[in-house]
């Protein structure tokens, strides 16, 4: 039995969800949102948010660490990892109950349960169905004009290897580990498994980082990743970098890895394994076959405004492949809803979204890489400026790192900027900005940045663009 009709069910309540369902309810649409398991999704419960917790301890400690220098005396000094995790569950918890809070203030009706396409437009001209699967039993049907699937993803597996969340783990069952191992291999250097290893060591636990490619945050500027390698080296936590897993084997302690690379095959002894080599997304048992939604290698590919190949459905976030990121998911959330709202809305620039890593130091970027400049022909110049020369990163102690701009000559256009160094994914929206109103390395030099702060680099770096940054 269909029950009311909505203008929109929204399928999944992480961060693409959840933003649509708010826009789409500020426009005056009418929404249900489906969840089966926590609003907020994977960002809020056990991506995103609780590893930037855990961060905030591990950058403590690693302050304290250098006591000596500040002229302080730490004796007795000690740091509980499960106190940190708690403090991490509760700032989850906080904000889940914040969106359940937004949800009510919006009238948008939070259904408690697994949501499933139907097949074959059921419910007449321009009617969709959602059968839901309810938490609390029994089922129930939802008739809609849309329907938009933010269902996101899951940790992808190593083909062979199955995690059993004991000794192998994912990020779902790294996130919530009270005890820490005393040795950890953790199997890819993308942003996830980094941040692992940047807490895990920084509580005492010896990790080894296993990467497949030849650096490090691989999709970022090479020069960056050299830098965060040069970091991670000097914390003593393991990079191997050109390395490939072949196979893992239980032992009485722990697991034992086997690795190859260019010197041959490695075994690695470890006590836990964290398998972190990216997402698969969640678009299976969703009814999508039956409703003829077209999927590619799992993923549903959506036009500019979201759009799936089936009238009314719209796909955002982790389950489109395009970037998974949480404020990608929720920009594409947006733009669903205006579109179908009938609202004007605007196209996603993917290539103009901002990534970012917090591991010490932290790493931020859009855009394209030199590389990928030269490759698609442009003629372009960079200014470069370095924290070392920035009189608030000595003031912090924190002086590794540098803000590249990439600026084509003749428009001044910015192609991309790439950032490593103490608080860089704070300094990156000026330049997302900036690029998203096109402005240009000239004006950004020209607006005059408070001193002594961090984002003068990215005043010295735009001024670095035609040679004449000040301090360089
Ligand atoms: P999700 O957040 O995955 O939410 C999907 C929701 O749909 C889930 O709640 C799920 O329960 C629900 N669902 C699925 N199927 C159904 C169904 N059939 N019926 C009802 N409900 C369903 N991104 C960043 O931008 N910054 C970061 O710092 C960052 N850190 C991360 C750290 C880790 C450890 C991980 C794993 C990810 C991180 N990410 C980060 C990525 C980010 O979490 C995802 O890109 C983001 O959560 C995707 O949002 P989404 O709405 O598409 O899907």
């Amino acid at each position: 039995m269909s029950d009311e009709r909505y203008d929109v069910t929204v399928i999944g309540g992480g961060p693409g969800g959840y933003v649509a369902a708010i826009r789409a309810a500020q426009l005056g649409l009418k929404v249900a949102l489906v969840e089966k398991e926590n609003l907020g999704g994977v960002c809020l419960n056990w991506g995103c948010v609780p590893t930037k917790s855990l961060l905030r301890n591990a950058e403590v400690i690693s302050l304290l660490g250098r006591g000596k220098d500040f002229g302080f005396r730490l004796e007795g000094f000690q740091a509980d990892y499960g106190v940190a995790v708690d403090r991490s569950r509760q700032v989850s918890e906080r904000l889940v109950k914040g969106v359940s809070v937004l949800m009510r203030e919006n009238g948008i009706e939070v259904v408690e349960g697994t949501g499933t396409l139907q097949g074959g437009g059921s419910g007449g001209a321009g009617t969709l169905q959602v059968a839901v699967a309810l938490k609390a039993g029994g089922g129930r049907t939802l008739a809609t004009r849309n329907v938009i699937l933010a269902t996101g993803g899951r940790a992808r597996s190593v083909p062979g290897i199955v995690p059993d969340g004991e000794r192998v783990l994912t990020y779902r069952e790294a996130i919530v580990l009270r005890d820490l191992p005393s040795s950890a291999v953790i199997v890819g250097a993308g942003p996830i498994g980094m941040e692992f290893a940047q807490v895990w060591q920084s509580y005492g636990c010896q990790v080894t980082v296993v990467e497949m490619l030849p650096r490090a945050l691989p999709l970022e500027d090479e020069e960056v990743s050299a830098v965060v390698a040069r970091n991670f080296k000097r914390q003593k936590i393991k990079l191997l970098t050109d390395t490939r897993l072949e196979g893992l084997e239980m032992t009485d302690g722990g697991v034992r890895v086997r690795v190859t690379n260019k010197k041959g095959e490695q075994i690695l002894e470890a006590e836990r394994v964290l398998v972190a080599i990216g997402i698969q997304p969640n678009s299976d048992n969703l009814g999508l076959d039956a409703a003829g939604v077209r999927v590619e290698r799992g993923f549903v590919p959506v036009d500019d405004e979201m759009r799936t190949n089936v009238p009314g459905v719209y796909a955002i976030g982790d389950v489109t492949g395009k970037l998974a990121l949480a404020h990608v998911a929720s920009a594409q959330g947006i733009v669903a809803a205006e579109c179908i709202a009938g609202a004007e809305t605007r196209r996603l620039d993917y290539e103009a979204m901002p990534r970012c890593t917090y591991c010490q130091p932290q790493v931020a970027s859009f855009g394209l890489s030199e590389a990928q400049a030269a490759e698609r022909g442009h003629t372009f110049k960079v200014g470069k400026f370095f924290f070392l020369a920035n009189g608030k990163a000595l003031a912090l102690d924190d002086r590794d790192g540098f803000v590249k701009i990439l600026a084509e000559v003749n428009s001044g256009e910015i192609l991309g900027a790439h950032m490593v160094g103490p608080e860089v994914t704070e300094l990156l929206p000026e330049l997302v900005l900036a690029r998203t109103w096109e402005l240009t390395p000239e004006e950004i030099a020209r607006a005059v940045h408070a001193h002594p702060t961090l984002s003068e680099a990215l005043m010295e770096a735009a001024h670095g663009v035609f040679g004449k940054a000040i301090h360089a």
